[in-house]
């Protein structure tokens, strides 16, 4: 099924799901969290409030308000330490969790940012490797419409040495 890497600001696809690389408290927070929220209005924050929280690994989903998307998924990858804290099965199950999830609300199409690369420190050659191979592997057997969507110089430059070209 459709899988697409695009440079671009995630706040501003118009899709079935953004996902949002957010903290454990769910209460907002900087890079793409403090993007998503200021987008999406001060509504997204009150229904985040009732959700009590999220585990490292896995998703909660709410409307988007404000967002051109429908819903946003919430999920939380692993701060990276040193690659022997189970960072890589919890950065693989932030996006598998994120997918079952718009699966099970009948999503058509997601756009995750490069989860955990940004204050959390996962090496982004890595994190991009992860996120690549997850949604692929889940895309291979469900029909969804999945789209990496890269935001700074630097993961743009390491994608393009790895995959060639992105979509700006
Ligand atoms: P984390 O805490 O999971 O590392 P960050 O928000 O700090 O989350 O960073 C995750 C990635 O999101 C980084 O690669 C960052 O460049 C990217 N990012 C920040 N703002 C946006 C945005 N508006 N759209 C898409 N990606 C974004």
């Amino acid at each position: 099924m459709p899988f697409k890497i695009i440079k671009d600001d995630i706040t501003t696809l118009k899709v079935d799901a953004i996902v949002n690389a957010a903290n454990e408290s769910l209460l907002g927070g900087g890079g793409v969290d403090g993007a998503i929220h200021r987008a999406a209005g001060h509504k997204l924050l009150e229904e985040c409030r009732g959700l009590k929280g999220c585990r490292t690994g896995q998703a909660k989903i709410t409307k988007g308000y404000d967002l051109p998307a429908k819903y946003v998924i919430h999920t939380v990858g692993p701060i990276y330490k040193d690659g022997r804290h189970g960072e890589e099965e919890l950065l693989t199950s932030a996006y598998r969790n994120s997918l079952l999830l718009a699966k099970k609300h009948n999503l058509k199409s997601i756009a995750f940012p490069l989860i955990s690369s940004g204050v959390y420190g996962y090496p982004k050659k890595e994190a991009l490797k992860i996120a690549i191979s997850t949604i692929k592997t889940f895309l291979s057997e469900e029909d969804m419409d999945a789209t990496l969507v890269l935001f700074d110089k630097d993961t743009v430059k390491i994608a393009e040495e790895l995959y060639g070209e992105i979509k700006y």
